[in-house]
């Protein structure tokens, strides 16, 4: 009976999985290869399948087999992870029919004007233009968070929807900690007597070779091109339409060679993840990753702790400078090594370092909390924005263009979403941490060109599981800790002091 019921409610995810991946296709075509001419097209496509996509997923029918296989998911014979398929339909379907449709089509219109009024702020530097939309979507985000319900604190309920399960009573203690221990690198960090000279980086690299190379990269680091592919956006992404069919994107600038390769392992450690899912869970609610800051961990740490590390430029440099050889040709591995990760405070978040950038982050969550509990208005924004870039950054922003107009997120109503990137580093780390220590030779196999063991470990501990396991669930299994910034701490300690020849 049970049997019969999950394979009817199969069926229905495999339909919603299907329509969904269309979307997907639609949405990776229009940054891709869509003439502009076909926008307002495009727009009208992925509006009439969403709709639909949203209809199945609310319908009746559908909800009344999740919650009644849901309820007798207790001794019926299901397996794990139909037990975990059934959690996340659940979840979706609340996440569907809690939002009155008068506050989404409320939110829709207020994000679309939003878009508009800021991107005009922005051109012209001038807050005031931005401030009544924003105001406006706080307002809807406090009525989201009241809709979809949370214990404590409003907040919890949107960074609910990137992070499941995560609150502001975790993150403050950890963020704090975090920022502490930011602070005191910063000022070794300044006392350094011998700074690295990037300054190589930013001379002249042919295109093409740098999108060859960084193709070439990631297909040695275990992106399988059988089942994904890579093309060029304006921005960078990863899209997936299932684990056999996993899509990225990178840009090239021949005056930054690191945009398209770092960019694009970055993106390849999001497809990586896609791609190792238990193909058991294909067509399910199952078969992606866990959340936002679980899927930046794969990104990072493959951007970050492989590609940003000593051991992986001894074995990398030779290939990259016999590809640029006129550039490069006077610099050797560990110069290199310290070009690329040379720690500087800066205004921009999206090009900051791998240190500072979290600093970006808990001043946007700080102040994030403090509008939606309505501690501040929307009028506070910049002078509280610029007196924390001061007090963290030691550095004032000229402008609110480089400062709190900097990012796209509240122009579409994204609050709750920036502490997932900080996550994806702090996650990275401690997965990092505990590799090393199953793997002891793991240094000498990245310094020798050799990520299959790499590869297997996050599969076998991450990516298989796909939706199957929070990540609270994920990191105390694999780490046996919660969340916490120790890991990242010590591993910044550790590059800052190679970098810049401290300890
Ligand atoms: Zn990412």
């Amino acid at each position: 009976m049970a049997a019969d019921a999950f394979q009817q409610y199969l069926e229905k995810t495999r339909t919603l999985a299907d329509l969904s991946a269309a979307v997907a296709v639609l949405g990776w075509d229009q940054e891709t290869y869509m003439p502009d001419g076909a926008a307002q097209g495009r727009a009208e496509q992925i509006s009439t399948l969403s709709a639909l996509v949203h209809q199945m997923t609310v319908e009746r029918g559908y909800g009344d087999l999740i919650r009644t296989l849901s309820d007798s998911s207790n001794g019926n014979g299901l397996e794990e992870w139909q037990k975990a398929s059934l959690k996340e339909s659940l979840r979706d379907l609340e996440m569907a029919t809690k939002l009155p449709e008068e506050h989404v089509r409320e939110c829709a219109r207020a994000t679309s004007l939003a878009q508009h009024s800021w991107k005009q702020a922005r051109a012209e530097k001038n807050y005031a233009l931005f401030a009544d939309a924003l105001a406006h979507l706080v307002e809807l985000k406090r009525n989201e968070a009241g809709y979809l319900g949370y214990a404590e604190n409003p907040y919890d309920a949107l960074i609910d929807q990137f992070e499941p399960g995560m609150t502001v009573a975790q993150l403050t203690p950890v963020f704090t900690r975090l920022r502490e221990g930011t602070r005191v690198l910063l000022e070794r960090i300044a006392a350094a007597p011998n700074k690295p000279d990037d300054a190589v980086l930013f001379t002249d690299f042919d295109k093409e070779k740098q999108l060859a190379y960084s193709r070439e990269m990631v297909a040695k680091l275990g992106f399988n091109f059988g089942i994904g592919r890579v093309d060029l956006s304006a921005h960078p992404f990863c899209t997936s339409f299932g684990m056999t069919d996993v899509r990225l994107t990178t840009r090239v600038f021949n005056d930054d060679l690191r945009s398209c390769l770092f960019g694009l392992i970055h993106e390849a450690g999001h497809g990586m993840y896609e791609q190792g899912v238990d193909p058991a869970y294909t067509r399910t609610p199952l078969a992606s990753g866990t959340s936002m800051g679980i899927h930046e961990s794969q990104s990072l740490f493959w951007e970050n702790m492989i590609a940003r590390s000593e051991p992986f430029w001894q074995w990398a440099f030779p290939g990259l400078q016999s590809t640029f050889p006129g550039p490069l040709g006077s610099l050797d591995a560990s110069g290199f090594f310290r070009a690329i990760n040379v720690v500087k405070p800066s205004f921009i978040r999206i090009e900051s370092d791998e240190l500072t950038y979290n600093l970006h982050i808990v001043i946007r969550f700080e102040i994030e909390n403090a509008l939606i509990n309505g501690q501040i208005t929307v009028a506070d924004v910049p002078e509280l924005w610029n007196s924390k870039m001061r007090e963290y950054l030691g550095i004032t922003p000229a402008d609110d263009a480089e400062g709190c107009l900097q990012d796209v997120h509240w122009s579409f109503g994204g609050f709750g979403y920036f502490p997932s990137y900080t996550l994806g580093k702090l996650y990275a780390a401690m997965f990092y941490r505990q590799m090393k220590r199953e793997i002891p030779d793991l240094e000498a196999q990245i310094s020798s060109g050799q990520f299959a063991n790499v590869l297997a470990w996050l599969r076998e501990k991450i990516h298989r599981w796909g939706k199957s396991k929070r990540s609270a669930t994920l990191v105390m299994e694999i780490c046996n800790e919660p969340l916490s910034e120790s890991a990242f701490l010590e591993y910044m300690t550790g590059k800052v002091e190679r970098v810049y020849g401290l300890g």
